[in-house]
């Protein structure tokens, strides 16, 4: 049997997801010191005071204190 239509291929459209705009990095601020945020890496946010790093998950911050993870040296994670 063959199977019509095709909708079985993936979509060439990828999603935004991940990626912060500039408006709205306007208005985003650390938790903690209220300090305005940089965007580190696609999918992270800095705060410049705390050193701290902030997630960014599909494409929304998430700005809790508990998210936070300290800027480089302490790392949890261990690494292979
Ligand atoms: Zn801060």
């Amino acid at each position: 049997m063959s199977r019509g239509g095709g909708f079985g291929e993936s979509p060439a459209r990828v999603y935004d997801a991940g990626v912060i705009s500039q408006e709205l990095l306007e208005i985003l601020a650390c938790p903690k010191c209220h300090t305005k945020l940089q965007l580190k890496e696609p999918d992270q946010l800095r705060c410049p005071r705390c050193k701290v790093l902030y997630p960014i998950v599909d494409g929304i911050p998430v700005l809790l204190i508990e998210e936070g993870k300290p800027e480089g040296g302490a790392s949890s994670s261990p690494s292979p």
